[in-house]
């Protein structure tokens, strides 16, 4: 079992992402890794092998003017396809996108085939990269990171609970959940919160939605906004 988490607001986004992943150690992984976004659109990226304490290693050793973004993605991993190793650790990128995946791609084979055809350059060995390109080739027809994940996830079969960022849209971050993965969402005080288990947000927030399957958000500052694949507004309060 990993964990999910993101964060939108007006703190640290690393702070908090790895405050949230401590918050879920005890559910198990072999790796870990973050992603956090400035608002210029501006991309950091660590991910470490083992234990989490090397990704806070990784993240001392980092300039601090990289990691001063308030919009954040984190991952502790289970590997499913591919060795735990840093190269395999999420968050996994591709152009603008980057993202953390829980779960499972089912049509991993010929996913890859494809994307390879079409010219993408697959720099692991994880399904997860490969939802990482296609969101990415959906952004580069000019479609808005919610529109461009909707898509991508039509393609998709398995299971997945995903947080994903783009530095074209660098304040807003979007989720998706399929299958067994929860996603639990938290928002209030001007920021947004996402994690696979309620304890990672609690010392944050109480107002708390549960995902359902099938469910995409888009969050914000000020925004937490759940849809479904055709893009119309669901009620999750
Ligand atoms: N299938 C993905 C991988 O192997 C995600 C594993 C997970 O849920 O941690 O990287």
């Amino acid at each position: 079992m990993c964990g999910i988490v993101a964060y939108v607001g007006h703190r640290p986004a690393c702070d908090v992402v790895v405050d949230a992943l401590r918050r879920m150690e005890y559910r198990g992984y072999d790796s870990s890794g973050l992603a956090i976004l400035d608002g210029d659109g501006g991309l950091t990226v660590r991910r470490r092998a083992g234990r989490l304490a090397n990704l806070e290693e990784a993240l001392a050793e980092t300039d601090p003017s990289a990691l001063v973004g308030t919009a954040g993605i984190g991952h502790t991993r289970w590997a499913t396809h591919g060795k735990p190793s840093e190269r395999n650790a999420h968050p996994h990128r591709a152009g603008s996108v980057v993202l953390v995946h829980n779960g499972i791609i089912e049509n991993y084979r010929e996913l890859r085939a494809a994307l390879e055809k079409r010219g993408a350059t697959i720099q692991s060995d994880t399904d997860t990269e490969l939802i990482a390109h296609l969101i990415d080739e959906f952004v580069q027809a000019g479609r808005d990171l919610l529109s461009a994940v909707r898509a991508a996830c039509r393609e998709l079969t398995g299971s997945y609970a995903i947080a994903v960022l783009c530095d074209k849209e660098p304040n807003l971050l979007v989720t998706a959940k399929k299958g067994g993965s929860p996603i639990i969402i938290g928002h209030g005080d001007k920021q947004a919160f996402l994690a696979s288990d309620i304890p990672a947000v609690l010392p944050y927030t109480r107002e708390i939605i549960s995902l359902k399957d099938g469910d995409f958000a888009v969050l914000a500052e000020d925004l937490v906004q759940v849809v479904d694949i055709e893009g119309r507004i669901l009620d999750r309060e």
